[in-house]
């Protein structure tokens, strides 16, 4: 008898050690999205887009998303940033055939944590893909944890003015998810500790309010820029091109530049929620843009 086709199997749950913390990203899930361009600048720039593409081996027509959270202990306490799709999809019409399940709790007891066990739940911002398991049928999902929410994130979707036709079903999302958890949460600017060895850094563009947060133990470094690039290839490569998800594209370009800077500087580990499993990488300089180097075992030696 032949063997049995089993079909894709993908990790999605990785742990390493930084100094005296333990950090896991946790795939939550993912989608194929359709192309590459014109999400990425636009009809424009399309034939560019393309090209890059091919370049870089990759398929400009599908190409896979994945949203990962992180978790870092620190020996004293369980930091959570984001939170993946959760039940958007089951609860909310309008999400339905737009995000996938999110599976980030199954997949934490993978890692060997449970819910309980989160102390802290830090958003880097407010859209669907971070916020949506924070509640499960109005239920905190994360019952012991206390919150850290970006100040400029929660008064810009709170406040609700200037929100981007686009946007308008995500600041409904926000209130309805997220502003109900205010008063168990500390609101957080960019420079703010989270926990010691945790701070926030400004990112913002992608979102009004988007943080980034450098993590540090014993010497080691790293950061966790969340959306700062939405692609591996396209972000990096070309990171001027206007991307349709970034709220205020402008800053956005001006972000991605400023964060690579400073992580090609410093020689920062990344992770990044829309980069490739296991979402952790390095950036090199090339001409006036980047590349993303894909973490191979630096962390596991
Ligand atoms: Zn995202």
């Amino acid at each position: 008898m032949p063997a049995s086709m089993h079909g894709e199997l993908l990790p999605a749950v990785y742990r390493f050690k930084l100094g005296g913390f333990e950090v896991a990203t946790i795939m939550d899930s993912h989608v194929i999205r359709p192309g590459l361009t014109p999400s990425f600048g636009g009809e424009a720039h399309a034939e560019e887009v393309k090209a890059l593409a091919k370049a870089n081996h990759i398929d400009a027509d599908r190409y896979f998303h994945p949203f990962t959270p992180m978790l870092v202990n620190t020996g004293k306490e369980l930091v959570l940033f984001d939170t993946g799709n959760g039940s958007l999809r089951e609860e909310y019409e309008q999400m339905r055939g737009r995000l996938p399940a999110g599976q980030l709790v199954a997949r934490m007891a993978q890692a060997g944590y449970q819910p309980e066990d989160v102390d802290v739940v830090v958003l880097t911002h407010g859209h669907p893909d971070h916020i949506g398991g924070l509640v499960k049928g109005g239920q905190p999902v994360f019952p012991n944890a206390r919150y850290m929410f970006g100040a400029a994130e929660f008064d810009f979707w709170n406040r609700g003015e200037n929100v981007r036709e686009a946007r308008k079903f995500n600041r409904e999302l926000y209130v309805k998810i997220v502003v109900p958890l205010a008063n168990r949460a500390t609101m957080i600017k960019p420079g703010d500790e989270v926990v010691p060895g945790i701070r926030a850094v400004d990112a913002f563009g992608h979102s009004p309010g988007l943080l980034a947060f450098t993590i540090e133990s014993e010497g080691k470094r790293m950061i966790n820029w969340a959306d700062t690039a939405g692609h591996y290839i396209v972000s990096l490569q070309r990171p001027d091109l206007h991307l349709d998800v970034d709220d205020d594209k402008e800053r956005a370009v001006a972000t991605r530049k400023r964060i690579f800077d400073m992580v090609t500087n410093e020689n920062l580990l990344v992770a990044g929620f829309h980069m490739p499993f296991p979402g952790l990488g390095y950036v090199e300089r090339a001409g006036s843009a980047y590349r993303w180097v894909a973490h191979g075992y630096q962390m596991n030696l």
